[in-house]
């Protein structure tokens, strides 16, 4: 168990390139530009392992997001981007992905620096995957088509179906994972053909502001890309700006609802990657030395700061207390500290409000009856640590049941695994349903679970595993449309009928 933080000495372990990054002042990219925010307006960029500044960056407000806007409009209507063979338009998005594999070790001390996850994790994890999306949609570009329809229109007919870029939009990301995020978002909009103003979250700038500089070097021309880094108040000015066709959100669900009114004005097209409150299912035949530590990773991975969180966990009642114990173990072992200190398993929560926030909900549920098996508490040090956290006798109704938490916070739960239907029920009983798993060796059981659990994820044997190529999103309040895959770039795309008659 980790007591206290230790202090760790970044600077030594920090890159030239990263350094240089560090020492930069951010601005915003507009139309091929960087500038500064129109207000003047900066805000400090905080380490979340010591809760120092690290950083500065512009602070956009309403008319930054207005001169991004025009910039991409322009850039929709008449610059290279849409009008570029999708072959070329291939190669500057699979160059992206070239380049953030060259320049990993400084996008992963960046994001460990902003973010706080370990760095093993973000590089091998995150930096690699960011890099597969561009490369994975780099192939879609040149293969968005459309269909011939046989129609029975009266007199002789040509006709089919064009896809075609959905023109601006506005894509707004979490301060979870943001490299990731931005990839998950840029990479299909490129591929599309839009023109993008992107909104990283205000606790987390970083890796963002410098794949914008990497696309540049690509070779994306000015004004297809544009960045306003900023908090609420520029993403409200993006969801609300007429000339904006779509907005792409990974956030909060309660953002996600102010957002889907806010953007009525125009009925600009909309797509939501929200929260969650994912059910974990442990079964007695399952290899429970791969379980074991996979269902608390489940909820530990990123601090517990992941929206496939699996926070519900169910365990069948032969294996309950091996399971419990095994968590709790594997949970405790683990060494909380700065991200750079190859030492370090578990990195800080984001900020002293999400700190506050985990804190809140864990001392709810243990008002309502929650018992603290292991963990819990803030180590001493700096940073916005806490301990990874095993309730028992948690239930329905409960806070922490109920809401997602976002901190490293497991609720394990007895199950009767004999009762399929009741347990689906009650799993399936949250406003959420964006992932779960199910760990058994029975292939029949596994697919029982997975027909009926209804969530827009779930994984067998495995928990928070995602490729470009494989759908992601949330059934419910868990969101609106998917990412990734076919239906990803669809998303970006609006869908034309031509009926030529021909006589
Ligand atoms: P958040 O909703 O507070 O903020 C997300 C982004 O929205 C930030 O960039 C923020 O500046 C911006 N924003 C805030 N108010 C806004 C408004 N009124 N209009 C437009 N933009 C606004 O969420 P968060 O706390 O940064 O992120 C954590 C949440 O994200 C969790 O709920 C998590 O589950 C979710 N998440 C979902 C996925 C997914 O794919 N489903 C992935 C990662 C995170």
């Amino acid at each position: 168990m980790t007591s206290s933080i230790a202090v760790f000495d970044t600077a030594s372990s920090l890159s030239e390139d990263t350094k240089r990054f560090l020492g930069k002042k951010h601005r915003l990219f507009i139309g091929g530009e960087w500038v500064n925010a129109s207000s003047g307006a900066t805000r400090e960029v905080f380490d979340p392992a010591t809760g120092s500044p690290i950083s500065t960056m512009a602070n956009g407000d309403a008319k930054d997001v207005d001169l991004a806007v025009t910039a991409a409009r322009e850039a929709f209507e008449s610059g290279p981007w849409r009008s570029m063979s999708t072959s070329e338009r291939a190669k500057i998005i699979w160059n992206i992905g070239a380049l953030i594999d060259e320049h990993a070790e400084e996008l992963a001390q960046l994001e460990v620096l902003d973010e706080g996850s370990p760095y093993n994790v973000v590089k091998n994890f995150y930096v690699r995957l960011g890099a597969e999306h561009f490369r994975y949609y780099s192939g879609w570009a040149t293969k968005i088509t459309g269909t011939t329809v046989p129609v029975n229109m009266p007199g002789e007919w040509h006709a089919y179906t064009v896809r075609e870029p959905i023109g601006v939009v506005g894509q707004i990301i979490p301060w979870n994972v943001p490299l990731l995020m931005a990839a998950w978002k840029l990479a299909p909009a490129l591929a599309a053909g839009c023109t993008i103003v992107l909104k990283p979250a205000e606790d987390t700038p970083l890796t963002a502001l410098r794949i914008a500089e990497l696309c540049q070097k690509a070779g994306v021309p000015p004004g297809v890309l544009n960045v306003v880094t900023g908090d609420g108040i520029a993403g409200a000015a993006l969801v609300e700006h007429p000339d904006v066709d779509k907005v792409a959100f990974t956030g909060s669900t309660d953002t996600g609802k102010a957002i889907v009114r806010a953007s009525a004005g125009n009925l600009k097209r909309v797509t939501l990657e929200l929260g969650g409150k994912s059910p974990v299912f442990v079964f007695p035949d399952a290899d429970l030395t791969r379980a074991i530590p996979g269902v608390a990773e489940a909820v530990l991975l990123n601090t517990g700061q992941a929206c496939t969180a699996g926070s519900r966990l169910y365990i069948h009642e032969d294996i309950y207390d091996k399971v419990v114990a095994g968590v709790s173990e594997y949970a405790e072992a683990l060494k909380l500290g700065h991200g750079l200190d190859p030492q370090t398993n578990l990195g800080p929560l984001i900020s002293d409000r999400q700190l506050a926030r985990v804190s809140k909900l864990l001392q709810a549920g243990i008002d309502e009856g929650a018992k603290v098996y292991s963990g819990g508490g803030k180590p001493e040090g700096g940073g916005f640590f806490i301990r990874p956290t095993v309730l028992t006798g948690v239930k329905p109704g409960m806070t922490v049941y109920e809401q997602e938490i976002f901190g490293p916070v497991i609720s394990a739960m007895k199950m009767d695994g004999d009762n399929l239907d009741a347990l689906v029920r009650e799993a399936n009983n949250t406003t959420y349903g964006l992932a779960a798993s199910v760990w058994t060796q029975d292939v029949s059981l596994a697919h029982k679970l997975a027909s009926r659990i209804r969530a827009g994820v779930v994984w067998v044997n495995n928990h928070n595993q995602t490729d470009a190529a494989l759908p992601f999103g949330g059934f419910k309040q868990s969101g609106w449309g998917r990412e990734m895959g076919l239906n990803g770039i669809e998303a970006y795309t609006e869908l034309k009928s031509v009926g030529v008659y021909l006589g």
